[in-house]
């Protein structure tokens, strides 16, 4: 059984949908993951702040809006009455949920909020499965809020996740093709929930894992992870093999094409992790896999919007317990510290996320005096042992000779090394880096 992830602009228009069929539709066993139609997400966001903002007109025009645009879809991509019956009541079925949402006002806004998200993906897999059944394709829709489900701690549930999905399949002896959601799941109390925002590529992840598949393949619209970020660098290319560990590093910092927490429930089960484009199914893209050690450095990844916090004291010199009672504050304000450098009487680190900012700046000024730098870029190396490897570090400064870094992180990961700059010199930097190391 292979897993097969495509999203958002994979299914992204009717054209795109019967397209999709070419790709999935041959004599191998799959399970076939969809991300909702690209931008219905975003609308159902839209939609879902609305309600809580109880700006009810404007949300009646945007599920208005979107109801015209699937109205449009089902014309276009059904040939017969019958189908085009069957996906008219099941999308009615789908935005009077939505609509109902709104009047639940005994349920919290986040509740509802998650309602109204998971709409999309219900939408999608609907419309693709109808779509392969009129054209005579034996496709199976399971459904993920059946199986997909997260535990208290909000991570996947693999032993039930695994127990059901084992047990519905096994109700199709015969049938090859199964289509299912990504993104949506169930949290410990069964009330419907997702995996975050570009959550598909880990609900595959999670099914292959589950269903102990031979390979999971994320199908996107380029050819697999590049060298450099190809929005920022000319002349970039695709990796063909990356470790698992790599990977990792290049999602989380940056690399925009696969969802950080993907690479987890693949590596823990050693299955293999195959990135495909959708645009150019022959591509080779990129295998990431246990089986690659080249010790080359990979590539180049950024990630932007970092805020870097530099906490100094005097009563640090000589000092113990006082990183201690830093991190406590930022577990306190669940805030996750990306890059850490420290001398003995300061720390720096950053964060991407700021929500508690203010909180957090305000307990550490106890400690000491706080500086804070926001709009910086982390800058990412990526290669499979590159903190040890000879010259690696001479050529990646001798790159950065004109760059002000402001911080360095070396030594942490054996895959990575990261430097802080300001958003300013990152496009120059990544150049720089581009020109020097490939
Ligand atoms: N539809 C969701 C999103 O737009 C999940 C995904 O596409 O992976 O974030
Ligand atoms: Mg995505």
């Amino acid at each position: 059984m292979k897993i097969l992830k495509f999203g958002g602009t994979s299914v992204g228009s009717p054209e795109r949908m019967k397209a999709l069929r070419t790709l999935i539709v041959n004599d191998e066993p799959k399970i076939v993951v969809l991300s909702a139609m690209s931008g219905t997400t975003n609308s159902l966001v839209e939609i879902a702040s609305f309600f809580a903002l109880k700006e009810y007109e404007k949300a009646a025009a945007a599920i208005k809006n979107l109801e015209e645009k699937y109205a449009f879809v089902v014309k276009e991509l059904y040939e017969t009455a019958e189908y085009n019956a069957k996906a008219t009541a099941v999308l009615k079925e789908r935005f009077d949920e939505i609509k109902t949402a709104a009047s639940l006002a005994t349920v919290e806004a986040n509740v509802r909020e998650r309602i109204i998200l998971a709409q999309g993906e219900l939408i999608s897999t609907m419309l693709q499965n109808f779509y392969l059944n009129e054209t005579g394709v034996k496709s199976v829709l399971l459904p993920a809020l059946n199986f997909m489900r997260k535990d208290l701690n909000d991570e996947p549930d693999m032993f039930f996740i695994s127990e059901i999905l084992k047990r519905e399949i096994a109700q199709y002896p015969d049938c090859r093709l199964f289509i299912t959601q990504g993104y949506i799941c169930r949290n410990y109390a069964g009330e419907i929930d997702n995996l975050k925002r570009g959550g598909s590529d880990y609900s595959a992840s999670i099914i292959g894992a589950a269903t102990g598949a031979e390979e999971v393949q994320i199908w996107t619209d380029i050819d697999g992870f590049h060298n450099n970020d190809p929005r920022v660098v000319e002349k970039t290319h695709s990796i063909s093999h990356l470790s698992f560990d790599e990977a990792a590093e290049l999602a989380y910092f940056g690399a925009k094409i696969l969802h950080p927490a993907c690479v987890i429930p693949v590596q823990e089960a050693g299955i293999p992790l195959r990135i495909k484009n959708t645009m150019d199914p022959n591509a080779f893209g990129t295998l990431i896999s246990d089986e690659t050690k080249s010790e080359d450095i990979k590539a180049v990844a950024a990630k932007d919007n970092i805020t870097a916090i530099k906490i100094k004291s005097g009563r640090m010199l000589l000092a113990y317990g006082f990183l201690r009672k830093i991190f406590e504050v930022f577990e306190k304000y669940k805030t996750s510290i990306d890059m850490i450098t420290t001398s003995e009487v300061a720390v720096s680190l950053t964060v991407d996320d700021i929500t508690h900012l203010d909180a957090i700046t305000g307990e550490i000024k106890k400690f000491g005096t706080v500086e804070i730098d926001k709009n910086m870029s982390i800058i990412s190396i990526v290669g499979n042992k590159i903190s040890e490897s000879k010259g690696a570090t001479a050529k990646i400064f001798g790159a950065l000779n004109d760059i002000p870094v402001r911080m360095i992180s070396f030594g942490g990961s054996r895959y990575n090394i990261s430097l802080l700059v300001e958003e300013c010199h990152k496009k120059s930097a990544m150049e720089a880096l581009n020109q020097k190391l490939f």
